[in-house]
């Protein structure tokens, strides 16, 4: 049995615990300060949907929420898989920006190598092919560099999955630089049953 008093009192004591006031309680979940008097005078209980960040946000289960008290059984580790699910959460986001920056450096790359041989073809023939030649040196260079510094990120970022075996792992800089590949997908050998395979990129664990 859910006893709304109870809970009540258990939320304005943990919103204490945090320093919070209603109205920055309410803030934050984005209701009105009456609604949280309503909750913590044990008149209503919170909607379903405002628990888990009423919840995130007192750093208590929502077991513990309806049970107005801590509990030893599954209370903190309820706490803990919240956490890892959002810690996962922030690591896929942080994996998927870094595949972007890797697309942008080596468009970069690209387009710098495509100008600076145009220049190279362009200074050659009309002024000194010793220049010419320098500045296309050069755009080889800064190609190479870019697509060494896309694929380092591409690497060390989330993990290649074996296709037959599910291993997932991070190989050699090398392994991935010599890998033939479509997209971010390479044909790999896996480290854990060592069969060939075409290896997806994954970005969540
Ligand atoms: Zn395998």
């Amino acid at each position: 049995m859910i006893d709304q008093a109870r809970t009540g009192a258990f939320i304005s004591a943990r919103r204490k615990d945090k320093g919070l006031t209603q109205v920055q309680l309410a803030e934050r979940l984005g209701i009105t300060d009456r609604a949280v008097s309503k909750w913590e005078r044990g008149l209503c209980l919170p909607d379903a949907s405002l628990m888990i960040p009423l919840c995130q946000i007192l750093g208590i289960s929502v077991n513990e929420l309806l049970l107005g008290q801590y509990s030893e059984d599954g209370g903190s580790q309820r706490r803990s898989d919240e956490l890892i699910v959002e810690l996962r959460g922030r690591e896929e986001e942080t994996n998927r920006r870094l595949m972007r920056i890797e697309k942008t450096v080596g468009a970069l790359a690209v387009v710098a190598f495509l100008a600076l041989l145009l220049i190279a073809v362009f200074v050659a023939s009309a002024f000194s092919t010793a220049i010419g030649t320098v500045i296309g040196i050069a755009a080889f260079a800064i190609l190479l560099g870019g697509v060494i510094q896309a694929l380092a990120i591409e690497t060390y970022t989330g993990w290649y999955e074996c296709a037959y075996c599910h291993k997932r792992y991070v190989p050699g800089f090398s392994r991935v630089f010599i890998a033939p590949h479509i997209g971010t997908t390479r044909y790999m050998k896996c480290p854990s049953c060592g069969r060939r395979s075409w290896q997806k990129k994954v970005l969540a664990d």
